[in-house]
């Protein structure tokens, strides 16, 4: 595996990867890498030729109050995954150099960045949208993998791709849950015990709604309803949104008629959690 950490070079090493007509798949990624993060270079390794992933916890796309300094960073173990999985280039730059000092250019996707979780975290998707353009400029995949799990990200980006014309596939991958269901996560790690029990709760709520939708509810507000009092069982645990919403639009469905998108987002502790299903009439 071929380890970057300046633009330069890994611009180098993808387009030495692409040339011979060979598939370029990438996997963005802020690293502290588990098996959810495995599943998307599995993917990637099955549908291209050659395989980057990068490793890069983004500043712009935390708050003021996020976890920023705290968050987990485990970049030796981090590489021998990635060589394990047979990953041929891994960048993971500095802040200064995806940031030069007097950086002021931002990549926003209008409206759809203040849905969901960009309505709980100001700013939140500008920086995703900013740095994932960066990726795509430096590394030029022909296709870019990102998890279900994230499904506001997911919808922000495609958008993203579509309206500036990016020459990149996007390709979603499904959740990837601990046994006992909780979407494997990065900032799992921050649960102690009881916090860690708590945690399903994200995945109770979500299933709460499956059923009703099951027993033949389409009415969005008595799902919402039903799901939001399973959180209202659950101590020490704060809601910040249950929705049920358009995929691509990310909007509010009064009745479920097609694919839609049920996302949670909930505090537990001092962690902030997300986790989603979608519903297929
Ligand atoms: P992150 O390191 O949290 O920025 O995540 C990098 C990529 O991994 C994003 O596309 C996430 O959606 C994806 N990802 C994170 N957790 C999971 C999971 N449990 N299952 C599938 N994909 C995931």
């Amino acid at each position: 595996m071929k380890i970057c950490s300046t633009i330069s070079e890994a611009r180098a090493a993808c387009r030495d990867a692409r040339s011979s007509s060979k598939r370029l798949g990438v996997v963005p990624t802020m690293g502290a890498l588990h098996e959810g993060h495995l599943s998307l270079v599995r993917a990637a390794k099955a549908q291209c030729d050659a395989v980057a992933v990068s490793i890069f916890v983004n500043p712009t796309q935390f708050g003021p109050k996020e976890d920023l300094s705290k968050y987990p960073r485990q970049f030796d173990r981090d590489c021998r995954l990635l060589e394990k999985e047979a990953v041929d280039i891994l960048f993971a730059p500095p802040v200064e150099e995806m940031y030069p000092p007097g950086a002021v250019t931002w990549v926003l996707v209008e409206g759809l960045s203040e849905k969901l979780d960009g309505r709980s975290r100001p700013g939140h998707f500008r920086g995703v949208t900013t740095i994932v353009a960066k990726l795509f400029h430096i590394l030029e995949p022909d296709t870019a993998f990102f998890g279900q799990k994230d499904a506001a990200q997911l919808a922000v980006i495609r958008r993203m791709v579509r309206d500036l014309d990016f020459p990149v596939e996007i390709v979603a991958c499904p959740i990837v849950r601990e046994p006992d269901g909780l979407a494997m996560s990065s900032r799992n790690a921050y649960l102690n015990g009881e916090e860690r029990v708590r945690a399903l709760v994200l995945q109770r709520s979500l299933q709460q709604a499956q059923q009703g939708f099951q027993a033949g509810e389409r009415n969005a507000v008595n799902l919402i309803s039903a799901a939001k009092e399973v959180f209202a069982r659950e101590p020490q645990t704060v809601l910040d949104y249950f929705e049920i919403v358009d995929p691509d639009t990310l909007d509010p469905v009064e009745r479920v008629s097609q694919k839609t998108l049920v996302a949670v987002a909930a505090h537990v502790g001092a962690t902030r959690l997300i986790d989603n299903l979608v519903l297929e009439p």
